[in-house]
């Protein structure tokens, strides 16, 4: 089965709040399969605006998934059991959400807070992994009755301190230990943390779910120096058959550029959907 290939909204939006049925038309123009949207904005949203959304991308004959980093109030891993409650109760709207839409797969930061540092955490890392994996076990009960897939993102220490490793998420998925709950990478933040690119896909193996794509400084895949031909074997060598979604970010301004520290325009003479559809063309070769 051939991958399908997506790309985030917030490529082209300032703020994380967005009308997404725009991109879906944009996104399919340019060559993508996918789009993925923003899991809080959903969750917030009635639904004859999910019913939109839902009905937009079978037009546009798009497959929808989305993405969150939750927010500090909504931390599972926090120490705090009220934060906690508040967490597991953000991911069930979040499910219900995307059983409206018709999404089946949930990515991102889900395990704890974006961003998220250990400063002043009760108990430290050892805690606070204690208490994301019980409120994930709680969480993923909707995801399995909904036949939803969650995907828990492996981030860099500047953004997270739970999960930056596969290694970390594999064992982080293995004590959940529930199919509807697998491993997310990001070629972006694996070129922090990870010693190979190669090893650290075969560590996820057959738990990897999903896969985002970005270069060292987030242009669009093509435009920077991953190697590509290492991590398209890599992934070849597992079998992977989930999506690989791209997430660039090269705009400066709005929320999503304060958030991303975009603090320069770094393709200031690109035409953005010139850069899609190219970034988009090349995925695809490269994982042919
Ligand atoms: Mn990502």
């Amino acid at each position: 089965m051939r991958n399908k290939v997506g790309i985030y909204y917030a490529y082209w939006a300032r703020d994380w709040d967005a009308d997404f049925v725009p991109y879906l038309a944009r996104a399919a123009s340019l060559g993508f399969d996918a789009l993925e949207v923003n899991a809080g904005t959903i969750a917030e949203c009635g639904e004859r605006d999910r019913t939109r959304l839902k009905e937009a991308a079978h037009e546009a004959g798009l497959a929808l998934s989305c993405c969150i980093g939750l927010p500090p109030s909504s931390d599972i891993a926090s120490a705090s059991p009220a934060v906690r409650a508040r967490g597991i109760a953000h991911l069930g709207r979040i499910a219900d959400a995307m059983a409206d839409c018709g999404i089946d797969r949930l990515t991102g930061i889900i395990y704890s807070c974006w961003p998220g540092t250990l400063e002043g955490r009760e108990g430290g890392r050892d805690a606070a992994l204690r208490w994301s994996i019980a409120s994930m076990k709680e969480a993923i009960k909707k995801a399995e009755d909904r036949a939803l897939e969650y995907h828990v993102e492996v981030v860099n220490r500047f953004e997270q301190f739970l999960l930056n490793t596969a290694e970390e998420a594999v064992s982080y998925v293995r004590e959940v230990g529930t199919p509807s709950l697998r491993v997310q990478l990001d070629t972006f933040h694996m070129n922090i943390e990870e010693d190979s690119f190669a090893q650290a896909i075969r560590t996820a193996g057959t738990h990897l779910g999903h896969f985002h794509v970005g270069e060292t400084n987030r242009k669009p895949p093509g435009r920077g120096r991953l190697p590509w031909g290492e991590i398209g074997a890599a992934l070849k060598s597992i079998g992977y058959g989930g999506w690989v979604v791209m997430e660039p970010f090269v705009r400066p301004g709005g929320e999503v550029g304060r958030d991303i520290k975009v603090n320069r325009d770094l393709m200031p003479d690109a035409d953005l959907d010139a850069e899609a559809r190219a970034a988009c063309a090349f995925v695809k070769r490269w994982l042919d």
